[in-house]
């Protein structure tokens, strides 16, 4: 039979004991045995805290960096270009020319630009990218393209690690843009052709973004989209009999529409205005610009 007050009796021995050792313990320490017993038992809590304390300094330290950059204004040269490449920009007030360079500011100061085969990096070559992502989310309260942090840009053509073919512009839905600089200063250059590149990629972004899966996100009416797709149906077919504003490729598929869509309303607008009012009508809508 077990000897239930035997094993008690030497439980209590050992606890009495352990208690004999914390209360010399911290008698050596020069505290009382409950202290200590409450240190011990908080002090994983308080390395955690100081190592989170530890970690938040310094993160902290650089949001305080990039919130001063942020309002730090654009250099004149980059204020001169926007002036005059850009006449989404140039046709705004006084008060919303300063809001959409804060915007811009953000843009460049919070994503991550890579340059490729000797580009050099400065402020300019940021702001020419970042105003087509400011003119085409200008619309909307606060939509910073979250889900596209990198931007890879290369000074030409480039390979495609997608298609392997050359091309001068792609979106990656990882995450990436990857633009060719010449293009883009041609789009800009030539304000009245349709074709910019950097708004048409930015398009892409723009719309991936938008169907982002993340819950309570998107910011374009889905009815508004639906009215484009349908309308991009009857477009195709008239383009196809009389041909004119739109090419080929913008029928590839409804992304690839939009993109181009969203390059003649702003710079070929009086021409589609007159030709296809609706979707003219439907895009304003899109970009939250009427
Ligand atoms: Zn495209």
């Amino acid at each position: 039979m077990i000897d239930y007050k035997s094993i008690a009796g030497l439980n209590s021995g050992l606890s009495s004991q352990s208690v004999d050792e914390t209360a010399s313990v911290a008698r050596d320490l020069g505290v009382g045995p409950e202290i200590l017993v409450l240190g011990l038992y908080f002090a994983p809590f308080i390395i955690v805290a100081l190592i989170l304390v530890i970690k938040w300094i310094p993160y902290q330290r650089i949001q305080n960096q990039l919130k001063r950059a942020v309002k730090k204004p654009l250099q004149a040269e980059s204020i001169r270009w926007l002036e005059d490449n850009v006449p989404f920009y140039s046709n705004l007030s006084v008060k919303e020319k300063i809001r959409f360079r804060k915007r811009v500011s953000w843009f460049i100061v919070y994503k991550n630009f890579i340059l490729k085969n000797g580009l050099v990096l400065t402020e300019l070559t940021k702001v020419k990218i970042a105003a087509s992502a400011i003119q085409l989310t200008f619309g909307y309260n606060n939509v910073k393209l979250h889900h596209f942090n990198d931007i890879i840009v290369y000074p030409d053509k480039f390979k495609s690690p997608f298609t392997k073919k050359m091309t001068f512009g792609e979106v990656n839905p990882v995450g990436a843009i990857v633009l060719s600089m010449k293009e883009l200063e041609k789009g800009y250059a030539i304000k009245d052709d349709g074709i910019n590149l950097g708004l048409h990629e930015l398009s892409h972004v723009l719309l991936l973004e938008h169907k982002n899966k993340r819950a309570n996100y998107a910011f374009i009416k889905e009815k508004d989209l639906n009215k484009l797709y349908n309308f991009s149906l009857e477009v195709n077919k008239k383009e196809k009999r009389v041909g004119g504003l739109y090419n080929k490729y913008a029928f590839s598929n409804f992304h690839e529409f939009f993109a181009k869509t969203i390059e003649l309303f702003f710079e070929k607008g009086s021409e589609l205005k007159e030709l296809y009012p609706d979707v003219y009508h439907v895009t304003g809508k899109i970009l939250n610009l009427e």
